[in-house]
C-alpha cells in the first residue's frame, strides 16, 4: 500500500529520457510561435566539481527557466563555462597537468553533476572560452575595439615579486607578500593594454537610470564604481619651472584656502622638481618605498602623514600666492590628475598632514551664526557648508551653492573651467600569464603596433610553453612563438606576449550563446535581436560590479558598431545569497567545505534542489550548519517528497470519479495563484510551503475517505520547476501523461475559488459579545453595521436603550455603545 519515493531509481532514468528526447533545446524554427524567454546563469569556473555556491545559483536559475517553459515561452536556457585563467596555471605548475587539460577535465565533470542534477540546459550551445574557436571571436572583438581607438597601451603599475621574478595578480599578493614564497612585493611599470571605458563612463552612469528590475544594492554599487563628481580643473603653474599642473576639484569654493599643493609619489614630475628643489636625497628614499609597497596595500590604508617637501612651490591660480609643494603617498596616481590642491580646513586628509608637517590652516568656509573660528585651536577639519570668507571676491557667498559660481568665474578668468569627473578608471586588461586569449597585435620595429589579419585568427597559444615561474611570462619565453613576420611589411618582428583578463572572455559570452558554431563572426545580428536582451540573470552578488560593468560596456561599444540593437544586456536581475557554514564562508582550509555531489548521490537532485530553494529567502546567505548539519539524518524536503509520492499514489488509487472536499478544491486553486506570484517574484521557499500544506490537506481528503485527483495533479505540475525528477516520474508514470510536465501548461486557477475565505465578525453591545457572523473578509463598515443591527440577538441587547457610539473594526467587529 501506497507509493514509495526512490530518488536513485527514478533520477537517472528521466535524465536519459529527456536528453533522448531533446527536452530542452531551445527552438530556432520560425514557424513556433510562442515568446522567446532568454533565461541566463553566470556561468562556471572550472576549478574541480561543482560547489555549493553553483548547486545554490543554478537551482534558482533552473527553476526559473522550467517555469517559463511551463508558462508558454521558448526558452534559451544555455551553459558554458569561463575556463581561462590562472588556477588551471597554478595547477600545471604543481603538478605538471597542462593547464587544457586540467581545464577540459573538470568542466567534464561539472557537466556530469549538472546532468546529474537535472539542469534544464540545451547542451547544443555548450561552450567554453579557452576553445580556439571561441577565443577566436574574443580576439576579433578586441582588434574592432583597436580599431576604435578602445583599446590601447600605456605604462602602468603591476605587483612584482623580485625571488620569483615574476609579475603577481591582486589576488596572489597576501598582506603585502607574494602568495608563493612569502617575499614582499614590489611595485613595476610596465606597458599595458588597457580599455577605453572612461569613454563610456557617463552613458554607463546614465542607463543604470533605466535598470529598475536590478537588486537596489546592485545599482548603488555601479553608480559608485563609475563615481561621477562634479566641480572644476583648475591650473596651478609651479614657480621655479613655469610648468602647469592641472588638478581637479569638487570644491572650487575652496580655492582660497590652500596652503600647499601635492603631488603623488608615482607623479613623473616629482623626481625632476625635487632634483631642482634640492631635496632628492630626502624625497628619493620616500618613492622607492613606496615603489616597494604593493598596489594592494597602496589601495588599502596609506599613512596620511607621510610625505616630503619638493623645494619648490606652486601658485594659486585665484589669488597669486605662492604655496609649498609635497609629494606624498596619500594622493593616488590612478585618481584625479595625480596631483592635489590641498586645503586643509576643510578636508580631513589634508589636515592630518598639515599638522605633521607645520603647514598654515585657513577657514574659508564659515558655519552659518558661529563664531570665527581661531585655525590653531581646530583639532579636525570643518564641515564645508556655509559663508565663503577669506575668499577675496566671494566674501559673503552662501557654500555649496557658490560651486557653480566659482566655477563660472574661473573660466571667465581664464583660470580654469566646469568639470566632470569620474572614479572609473580604464580597464587594464593585460595579464603577463600564459591560460588566457593571446592579444592578437605583432610590434613591429617598422610600423608600430600592427593587428593580426582577421583571417589569422586566432593566435593560437602554444601547447608546449613552460609554465613555471621566472623572468617574464610563458609566452615571452617561449623560444619561437613570439616571431613572426609583420603583417604589414613582412619584416622582423614579435607577437604581444600579454594575455587578455578572464573578463574580457565572460563580457560576450551570452552573445556566442545566440549563434551557437556560428563561423562569420562572434555572433549573427538576427540571432541575438531574436534572443537578447536577456529575460533574467542570475548569479553572484561578488560580480555586481566588475562582470556587469564590462558587459554593459561591451553591449553599448557591440551597439556602436552596429552589431546589436539594444544597449542593457540584462534588464531583470537576480543574485543569490552565498552558502556559508556556521556564519563563515567555507573553504578548504577551514575544514568547513561541504560538497554537494555526495548529498545529491545520497538523497537525491530533487532534494538538492528542495534544500537549497526553501531554506530562506533566495537573496539571503543558507547555513548550511543551521539547515543540514547531520549528512545522514534524512533532510526535510526528502521526507516531504515522500509525502508527495503516497498522496498522489493514494489520490490516483481512489480514482477521478471520487468526490474532493470543498476546501481541498479551494485550496488547490488558492496555491495555484501563490506558487504562481511566489515564481514570478523569485520566492521560492514561500512556494515551497505553499506546496507542502496543499500536501497535507491532500493527506487529510483521502484519510477521510474522499478523492484528491485534481489537486494531486495541480501539485505535481506545480512541484515541476523545482523537484524536476519526483514531478515527471509522478506526472508520467502515476498520472499516466504522455508527453513531459515540464512541456505541459501551467495550471490555471478560478478566480471565484481564490477569493479570500470568509471570516467570522461579532457583535458586542457594550463591549458583550451577542452575536457572531460570517462576512466577506473586505466587508464595508455600512454593511458591518447593519448586520449587526439587523440581529435579533443584538436588538434584544440593546431593548430600546438609544445607541450613542458605534465602533466599527471591519470585519472582526462592530461593538454598539448604548445610553443605559
Ligand atoms: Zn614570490
Ligand atoms: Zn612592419
Amino acid at each position: 500500500m501506497g507509493r514509495r519515493y526512490d530518488a536513485s531509481e527514478i533520477e537517472p532514468k528521466w535524465q536519459r529520457v529527456w536528453a533522448d528526447e531533446r527536452l530542452y533545446e531551445a527552438s530556432e524554427d520560425p514557424a513556433d510561435a510562442r515568446p522567446r524567454f532568454y533565461a541566463l546563469d553566470m556561468f562556471p569556473y572550472p576549478s574541480g566539481d561543482l560547489h555549493m555556491g553553483h548547486a545554490e545559483a543554478f537551482s534558482g536559475g533552473d527553476t526559473i527557466a522550467r517555469y517559463r517553459w511551463m508558462r508558454g515561452f521558448n526558452v534559451l536556457h544555455p551553459i558554458g563555462w569561463d575556463a581561462f585563467g590562472l588556477p588551471a596555471e597554478n595547477a600545471a605548475i604543481k603538478r605538471g597537468v597542462p593547464p587544457a587539460e586540467w581545464t577540459r577535465a573538470n568542466i567534464d565533470q561539472q557537466a556530469r553533476s549538472f546532468q546529474r542534477m537535472g539542469m534544464s540546459f540545451d547542451w547544443t550551445r555548450r561552450l567554453a572560452t579557452s576553445d580556439p574557436e571561441y577565443y577566436r571571436w574574443t580576439q576579433w572583438l578586441f582588434l574592432r575595439f583597436f580599431e576604435k581607438g578602445l583599446a590601447y597601451r600605456k605604462e602602468s603599475p603591476v605587483n612584482w615579486c623580485p625571488k620569483d621574478q615574476t609579475v603577481l595578480a591582486n589576488e596572489q599578493v597576501i598582506q603585502g607578500a607574494c602568495e608563493r614564497c612569502g617575499t614582499m612585493v614590489e611595485r613595476r611599470n610596465l606597458t599595458q593594454w588597457f580599455f577605453k571605458i572612461t569613454d563610456y563612463a557617463q552613458r554607463l552612469l546614465d542607463d543604470v537610470g533605466t535598470l529598475d528590475e536590478w537588486p537596489e544594492r546592485v545599482i548603488t554599487m555601479q553608480r559608485n564604481w563609475i563615481g561621477r563628481s562634479e566641480g572644476a580643473r583648475v591650473t596651478f603653474v609651479i614657480e621655479e619651472t613655469g610648468e602647469e599642473i592641472e588638478v581637479f576639484t569638487t570644491r572650487p569654493d575652496t580655492l582660497w584656502g590652500v596652503t600647499f599643493f601635492v603631488f603623488s609619489v608615482e607623479h613623473p614630475a616629482v623626481e625632476p622638481l625635487a632634483k631642482l628643489g634640492g631635496t632628492w636625497e630626502e624625497v628619493g628614499p620616500l618613492i622607492e618605498r613606496a615603489r616597494r609597497t604593493s598596489m594592494v596595500d597602496r589601495e588599502a590604508a596609506v599613512d596620511t602623514k607621510e610625505g616630503a617637501f619638493l623645494g619648490v612651490y606652486a601658485v594659486n591660480p585665484v589669488n597669486g600666492e605662492r604655496v609649498p609643494v609635497y609629494a606624498a603617498p596619500y594622493v593616488l596616481m590612478e585618481y584625479g590628475t595625480g596631483a592635489i590642491m590641498a586645503v586643509p580646513a576643510h578636508d580631513e586628509r589634508d589636515f592630518a598632514f598639515a599638522r605633521q608637517h607645520g603647514l598654515p590652516v585657513r577657514v574659508v568656509i564659515q558655519p552659518p551664526g558661529a563664531e570665527p573660528v581661531d585655525p590653531d585651536a581646530m583639532t579636525e577639519a570643518m564641515p564645508h557648508d556655509g559663508v565663503m570668507v577669506n575668499s577675496g571676491p566671494f566674501d559673503g557667498e552662501p557654500s555649496p551653492e557658490s560651486i557653480a559660481k566659482v566655477a563660472a568665474w574661473l573660466a571667465e578668468e581664464g583660470r580654469g573651467e566646469a568639470a566632470v569627473s569620474f572614479r572609473l578608471r580604464d580597464w587594464l586588461l593585460s595579464r603577463q600569464r600564459y591560460w588566457g586569449a593571446p592579444i592578437p597585435i605583432v610590434h613591429c620595429p617598422t610600423c608600430g603596433e600592427v593587428a593580426v589579419p582577421d583571417d589569422e585568427l586566432p593566435v593560437r597559444l602554444p601547447d608546449d610553453a613552460d609554465f613555471q615561474l621566472g623572468g617574464e611570462s610563458p609566452l615571452s619565453r617561449h623560444p619561437s612563438w613570439k616571431h613572426v613576420a609583420c603583417p604589414r611589411c613582412g619584416g622582423d618582428a614579435t607577437r604581444d606576449t600579454d594575455t587578455m583578463d578572464t573578463f574580457v572572455d565572460s563580457s560576450w559570452y551570452l552573445f556566442r550563446y545566440c549563434s551557437p558554431g556560428y563561423d562569420d563572426g562572434p555572433f549573427r545580428r538576427e540571432d541575438v535581436d531574436r534572443w537578447m536582451p536577456v529575460g533574467q540573470y542570475t548569479g553572484g552578488v561578488e560580480h555586481a560590479i566588475l562582470h556587469l560593468l564590462y558587459v554593459r560596456f561591451f553591449t553599448k561599444v557591440l551597439y556602436d558598431l552596429g552589431m546589436v540593437g539594444f544597449t542593457e544586456p540584462f534588464p531583470k536581475l537576480m543574485n543569490q545569497g552565498q552558502v556559508i557554514f556556521d556564519g563563515a564562508s567555507m573553504s578548504k582550509s577551514k575544514g568547513n567545505l561541504v560538497e554537494p555531489m555526495p548529498i545529491v548521490e545520497r538523497w537525491g537532485a530533487d532534494t538538492m534542489r528542495l534544500i537549497m530553494l526553501f531554506a530562506g529567502p533566495f537573496e539571503d546567505d543558507i547555513d548550511w550548519k543551521l539547515i543540514a548539519s547531520d549528512p545522514n539524518r534524512r533532510p526535510g524536503v526528502h521526507s516531504w517528497l515522500g509525502r508527495v509520492f503516497a498522496a498522489v499514489g493514494d489520490a490516483v488509487e481512489r480514482g477521478p470519479s471520487a468526490t474532493e472536499p470543498e476546501a481541498l478544491v479551494r485550496l488547490t486553486h488558492k496555491t495555484i495563484l501563490g506558487v504562481t506570484e511566489d515564481l514570478d517574484r523569485f520566492r521560492f521557499n514561500t512556494a515551497i510551503s505553499k506546496l507542502q500544506v496543499l500536501t497535507n490537506e491532500m493527506r487529510s481528503a483521502l484519510d477521510a475517505g474522499a478523492g484528491a485527483m485534481a489537486a494531486a495533479r495541480a501539485l505535481v505540475q506545480l512541484l515541476a520547476p523545482f523537484a524536476p525528477y519526483a514531478a515527471e516520474e509522478l506526472w508520467r508514470i502515476d498520472l499516466g501523461q504522455p508527453a513531459s510536465v515540464h512541456m505541459s501548461s501551467w495550471p490555471s486557477f478560478d478566480p471565484s475559488l481564490v477569493v479570500d475565505d470568509r471570516v467570522t465578525m461579532v457583535f458586542q453591545v457594550d463591549g458583550k459579545l451577542r452575536d457572531k457572523a460570517e462576512v466577506p473578509a473586505d466587508i464595508a463598515a455600512d454593511d458591518a453595521l447593519s448586520l449587526a443591527f439587523g440581529s435579533e440577538k443584538v436588538a434584544t441587547a440593546i431593548g430600546g436603550r438609544e445607541v450613542v457610539k458605534q465602533i466599527v473594526r471591519a470585519p472582526k467587529l462592530v461593538n454598539l455603545v448604548t445610553s443605559g
